[in-house]
């Protein structure tokens, strides 16, 4: 058992405080565009065993290194491709973590014994002047209890946090919203195991040909061994189960609305929320605007966790461009129970 600690908060202005504890061995919440972090220097062994017991994540699933720039990668990084620099110039900073092979220096604590490693540079020039002045590259998963719907608000980090790890800083809301989108370029063709803020149709233009891990897709068995160790378990799950609903939104509408019973909640678009007056709604912005629904997902599916709602149902949006992983997510919350219109 850890001891509680008195857990600080920071500002965008104390990256030297947020530097000092990371390169003592702290645990640090790191802002980012896309979901608040977990961090701890990526090159202390114990320092990465901490964010585990933190979140209670399983050890086989690994973490993403946190780099200030590309000019990093060579330091943790073999075989690097120039498709690889081409993606960084491209998207980074930004949501992108880019699969490569590792270099010896990287802990086995991080990558979960894989001979490869996870790399992004996050776009938060707080976190990357943090990253930069403790010198040191910044191992963080989501820093949400392992299971939990990620953090995309300081509050919302320490809801889950508060009195695990040292501090955190806080940036305001995360404006992209979800995870970052993972892309292997170990493997011919580049794989995608985690769609996020750069869609696949981006990674698409810049690399050509790209394959959609199944993970992405459906739901994997304990005896399965996918490309990302951590795409087996459940994940981003409210307490309460979810229903998604897919179809065209005014359909999805009227089905949620026919099967609604006291006690259940709704995830829904803006423009939608009169269908379900009388119940709990999560609204996710208007349904043409996949950047808002990312932005709000995860709050929506937090949010139900403070009310006791029995049921959730979920207006599912277009699985296309940043549609792809919110939808992924959603469906991940909902253990892939999808009733298709
Ligand atoms: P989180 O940010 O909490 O979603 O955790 C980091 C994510 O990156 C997890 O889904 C990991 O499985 C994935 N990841 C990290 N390193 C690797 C790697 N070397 N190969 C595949 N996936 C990875
Ligand atoms: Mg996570």
């Amino acid at each position: 058992m850890m001891n509680a600690m008195d857990t600080k908060r920071l500002t965008t202005d104390d990256a030297a405080r947020g530097a000092a504890i990371i390169a003592s061995g702290g645990l640090l919440g790191i802002p980012t565009e896309t979901v608040y972090g977990l961090g701890a220097n990526g090159l202390d062994s114990a320092a990465v065993a901490a964010i585990f017991a933190a979140k209670g994540r399983p050890q086989d699933n690994p973490l993403i290194l946190h780099i200030p720039s590309a000019d990093w990668l060579e330091r943790y990084c073999q075989d690097i491709s120039p498709a690889a620099y081409d993606l960084a110039r491209r998207f980074w900073p930004g949501p992108l973590t880019i699969i490569l092979k590792r270099k010896p220096i990287v802990p086995n604590t991080v990558t979960a014994g894989l001979d490869t490693v996870g790399m992004r540079c996050p776009d938060c020039a707080v976190t990357r002047a943090i990253i930069a002045a403790a010198n040191v590259p910044v191992a963080a998963p989501s820093g949400n209890t392992s299971g939990r719907p990620s953090p995309t608000t300081a509050e919302a980090m320490l809801e889950d946090m508060d009195g695990k790890i040292d501090a955190i800083v806080d940036a305001g809301p995360c404006t992209v919203g979800v995870e970052s989108t993972i892309v292997d370029l170990t493997t011919t063709p580049p794989r995608l195991l985690r769609p996020g803020g750069v869609t696949l149709e981006e990674l698409r233009n810049v690399l050509g040909e790209v394959a959609v891990d199944e993970a992405v897709l459906r739901l994997m068995s304990t005896n399965e061994h996918p490309r990302a160790p951590g795409m087996k378990y459940r994940h981003y799950a409210p307490k309460a189960p979810v229903t998604v609903v897919s179809g065209d939104a005014q359909g999805t509408a009227r089905y949620i609305s026919a099967h609604l019973q006291p006690g259940d909640g709704v995830i829904c678009f803006s423009d939608y929320v009169n269908f379900f007056s009388g119940f709990s709604t999560q609204a996710i912005g208007p349904a043409d605007d996949p950047q808002e629904h990312a932005r709000h997902i995860f709050e929506a599916l937090r949010a139900f966790d403070h009310e006791a709602v029995k049921r959730i149902w979920a207006q599912s949006p277009d699985a296309t461009g940043l549609g792809l992983a919110v939808t992924n997510r959603l469906n991940k919350a909902a253990g892939f129970h999808i009733i298709s219109l």
